[in-house]
């Protein structure tokens, strides 16, 4: 299907709205029936047609059925954060005595859901380096029913090879979950590569202008079926119509917002480089890293987010570089318009700083909508206290 199709014509009706361009807010809690036959069927199916919005509300259905499209998926549920898509489309995959293999650093939020939630029902996870296939195949148990990806990794960029992951999956009936929200469906499809369920948080490039919160999972027909009857409904997180409208209005953004945080990231990276302060970078797209060849096969891009690694002894440095930042906001998330850092060393405490490590001494940046000149400026000036 046409991008430009998707975007701006897919799932929308505007007869049925007097013409308008832009879609309405179906701003409504439930709806109303004339026929008791009629109620009947919607309560044996809430998937068939409106009953509550807890289910489904026509301004979500347009952008279920653009983000389902994207990710060349046969259908997606849309949550109200990437983190409870996280949590629905785990839970809905495993039961009592059930064993997860996972890349390990996944997500803070997928971290801690195998950590402390699963343990609590007797479901245990082995988390591995994703890099080699083996590793996989290696921490298989008979017991396995789901692998947990990541790729790339949104601290260390770590990719798994995709394709290989889900095949051998595959061949185990180990259903397969990744998380996609660095690449987008733009710029990566793990569905076309054999994975179950593609996750995404909407937060980030979806949602564009760091003013609303959402996730995305996406599957096929039976699967997101399952997930809906229960977790979804159940959690009751999905995403509610005003958000669903924003990040409708965020997606015909996309493509264009995509292509200028790449083009703009691709200079400000040959500026880091060159600079002595800079010890190195991580960015998959980058000729230095170790999985370059692996990024080039399976992600038509990469955007905004990388990690420098700050030449210096000192934390105090690494402070101070980021306290100096005029423009560059210090802030969580990314994927906006914005430009951000945060350093690794804000997570650790002071006193275990370890210059030799090289974790400690990251930083991760996400480059947005401004010039590059401009942001470029305002690296130099403040990696020029670095000491
Ligand atoms: C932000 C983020 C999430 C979670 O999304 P929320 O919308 O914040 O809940 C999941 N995965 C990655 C890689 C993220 O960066």
């Amino acid at each position: 299907m046409d991008l430009s199709y998707i975007l701006n014509e897919l799932g929308e009706d505007r007869e049925h709205y007097f013409n308008a361009v832009a879609p309405p807010i179906v701003q409504t809690s439930n709806f109303v029936f004339k026929r008791v036959d009629d109620l009947a069927k919607a309560f044996q199916d809430e998937m068939g047609g409106y009953l509550y919005s807890r289910g489904l509300n026509p301004t979500v259905e347009i952008l279920r059925k653009k983000l389902a499209a994207l990710d060349g998926a046969e259908d997606c549920l849309v949550w109200n954060s990437g983190a409870a898509a996280i949590f629905a489309g785990i839970f809905a995959n495993v039961k009592s005595g059930d064993h997860v293999v996972s890349v390990k650093s996944p997500y803070t939020w997928a971290q801690r859901m195998f950590d402390v939630i699963l343990p609590r029902f007797g479901i245990t996870t082995t988390y591995i380096d994703g890099k080699k296939i083996e590793n996989w195949e290696e921490a298989t148990q008979n017991n396995t029913t789901l692998f947990y990806l990541e790729s790339p990794n949104s601290w260390d960029f770590a990719l798994q090879d995709i394709k290989a992951v889900a095949a051998f999956a595959k061949k185990r009936n180990i259903i397969t979950m990744i998380d996609n929200s660095y690449c987008t469906p733009l710029y990566q499809k793990p569905i076309e590569m054999g994975i179950d369920l593609s996750m995404q948080t909407a937060t980030k490039y979806i949602g564009g202008h760091s003013d609303v919160l959402g996730g995305v999972l996406c599957g096929s027909k039976i699967m997101i079926r399952k997930i809906f009857d229960s977790e979804y409904l159940n959690i009751g997180s999905g995403v509610q119509p005003f958000n669903a409208w924003l990040m409708i209005r965020g997606l015909r953004t996309l493509p264009a917002r995509l292509d200028r945080i790449s083009r703009t990231t691709g200079e400000v990276v040959k500026f880091l480089k060159r600079h002595p302060k800079i010890e190195g970078i991580l960015f998959p797209l980058d000729e230095s890293f170790p999985q370059y060849e692996l990024a080039k096969r399976q992600m038509k891009g990469a955007c905004g987010l990388l990690t420098i690694i700050i030449k210096t002894r000192k934390r105090d440095s690494i402070v101070k570089f980021c306290e100096s930042l005029k423009h560059i906001m210090m802030a969580v998330s990314w994927g906006g318009h914005e430009s951000l850092a945060i350093p690794k060393c804000s997570g650790i405490p002071p006193n275990d700083f370890d210059p030799e490590n090289k974790e400690h001494r990251y930083v991760r940046m996400y480059f947005g909508m401004e010039d590059p000149l401009y942001l470029i400026a305002d690296l130099d000036q403040a990696l020029s206290v670095v000491a």
